[in-house]
């Protein structure tokens, strides 16, 4: 298929496709594949406005009658999986299995809100005075802006989108400005399935905003933006909380990681292995989960390292679209030298690079395609603290697990973890208080590839935020407590006397 073929088949138009300004690439080749008309602020605010008009309607429609939406979107994601999946590639540029696995991602985050719409429960509360009840409920919150980023350019927004559509609330999306096709396609997708769901779905209840970072400060700045969900890089997180606590708002924060693997003496080697390549080098090292510091015990160092640069040398690169491509390329220039500025400063701070070098320069273009490499530090130094969003994997040793835990836990960020043990005793601990301080701590399996059921995100300068599973739900509503007398009597609570 021509690049053109996806981008036709996803139902994108000639006359979306042209005539605007912001410049959209595939990182496949680094060729210019649209030309898209961006919103101006003042359209911002408008779709603000819509979007709350919306709300005043969906609030009102039965969550199970909200998630029939959802049903009928997760259904359109079902049926047009592969012709999605491949313009994940063409825009992003991740290997066509993992462009598959995005949307795959949407579908089964659709199947959980449409069993979440008949359970957004609350609790019933013993009350300390006779003739009370009390209980919690959630109401639909407002309007939900979501600000996502270019390498997993739609699961996120279906993660925030599925869940507030069932919570009763509109959305505003604001994807990357370097994968807004994917946005629009979704959109388009959207605009069917309201369609086809009828006068329930108010006009402004799911909408996209095409353009730069002005549009998603439009949606911080705004008082009638009741969440803001956001997903990008330390730098904006930061910026994002701060604007929207400015207005004493709510946000769902999920920036960058910077996730380890403690290989323990008892691991199973060939089992971490493939862990290790598939978490360090998936994306190529462009997930906000991927595997960027592999802490391994002294003594299974010698056994481990000579195989995984084996491994490595031998990953197929080229173009994701090409079935048997296991790495594709970066997203653009300006993330290939970020990367080589790292390597030079890992090579200042003591390593030893392996690979890292741009490749396939012949027939790609202006294209991004490196090696992926491999850094054997002498200690977890300053470079190692950073999130460099490219595949870089660098390798320390350590001679206790208290030490790796330590080394695990020093870094600002706190995303995504992982331990390979057969120890008992060292997963617990791993596990426990005194182990990962991550969001997400895995045993046996690495960092990276998530499930929906759980909820997703972490700690530190990863923000706080949790979406997706588990009781995520929780951030799209608000709770309301409700002390209900049914005597004859006004006893105040704390035995209070106020008599009159
Ligand atoms: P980015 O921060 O450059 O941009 C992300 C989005 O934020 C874009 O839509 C951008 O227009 C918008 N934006 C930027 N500044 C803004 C501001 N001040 N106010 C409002 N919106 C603003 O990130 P990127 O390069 O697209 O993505 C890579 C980063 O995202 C990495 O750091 C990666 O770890 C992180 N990420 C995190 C998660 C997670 O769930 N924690 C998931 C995917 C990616």
């Amino acid at each position: 298929m021509t690049h053109t073929d996806i981008l036709t088949a996803a139902g994108l138009t000639e006359l979306q496709l042209t005539g605007g300004t912001l410049s959209v690439t595939t990182p496949i080749d680094g060729s210019e594949i649209a030309q898209l008309k961006m919103h101006s602020v003042a359209e911002a605010q408008a779709q603000i406005a819509a979007a709350n008009d919306a709300f005043q309607a969906w609030r009102s429609v039965p969550a199970p009658r909200r998630g029939e939406l959802v049903r009928l979107l997760g259904n359109e994601l079902r049926a047009q999986k592969e012709t999605l999946g491949r313009l994940v590639t063409l825009e992003c540029g991740k290997i066509y299995q993992e462009g598959l696995g995005e949307v795959q991602e949407m579908i089964d985050i659709c199947d959980f809100a449409v069993g979440l719409s008949r359970q957004l429960y609350g609790l019933t509360i013993a009350s300390e005075r006779p003739g009370h009840s009390m209980r919690e409920t959630w109401h639909p919150m407002g309007v939900c802006g979501v600000i996502t980023a270019f390498n997993f350019p739609v699961a996120p927004w279906c993660w925030n989108a599925a869940l507030a559509l069932v919570c009763g609330d509109p959305v505003i999306w604001k994807p990357s400005e370097k994968t807004p096709l994917t946005a629009l396609a979704v959109q388009k997708i959207c605009d069917k399935v309201m369609a086809e769901f009828g006068e329930d779905a108010p006009k402004g209840l799911i909408q996209t905003l095409i353009g730069e970072r002005d549009l998603g400060q439009t949606l911080t700045a705004s008082k009638d933006v009741a969440i803001v969900s956001a997903t990008g890089s330390v730098p904006m997180g930061r910026a994002v909380a701060g604007d929207v606590a400015a207005r004493l708002g709510r946000s769902i924060l999920e920036p960058g990681g910077n996730n380890a693997m403690i290989v323990a003496p008892s691991a199973d080697l060939e089992m971490a292995l493939r862990a290790i390549v598939f978490s360090a080098v998936g994306t190529a090292g462009q997930r906000c989960t991927t595997l960027r510091r592999l802490i391994v015990h002294a003594d299974v160092y010698d056994q481990l390292i000579p195989r995984l640069k084996a491994a490595y040398a031998s990953l197929p690169i080229g173009d994701p679209l090409d079935e048997g491509a296991l790495v594709g390329p970066l997203i653009d220039a300006d993330a290939m030298m970020a990367m080589d500025r790292a390597l030079e400063q890992a090579k200042a701070e003591g390593g030893t690079v392996h690979g890292g070098k741009q490749v396939l320069t012949d027939n790609h273009g202006a294209a991004a395609y490196v090696a992926p490499a491999i850094v054997e530090m002498p200690e977890q130094s300053a470079i190692m603290h950073h999130e460099t969003f490219a595949p870089i994997l660098y390798v320390v040793q350590y001679d206790d697990l208290d030490q790796a835990v330590a080394m695990q836990n020093a870094v600002p960020q706190g995303l995504s973890s992982c331990i390979f043990s057969t120890d008992v005793r060292e997963t617990e601990t791993f596990l426990s208080a005194v182990g990962s301080d991550c969001g997400i701590a895995n045993v046996n399996i690495g960092p990276s590839g998530a499930e929906i059921g759980g909820a997703f995100g972490g700690e530190k300068e990863t923000g706080g935020g949790r979406e997706s599973g588990s009781d995520a739900w929780k951030g799209y509503m608000r709770r309301q407590t409700n002390t209900v007398n049914y005597s004859r009597e006004l006893p105040l609570a704390q035995g209070i006397k106020f008599d009159i």
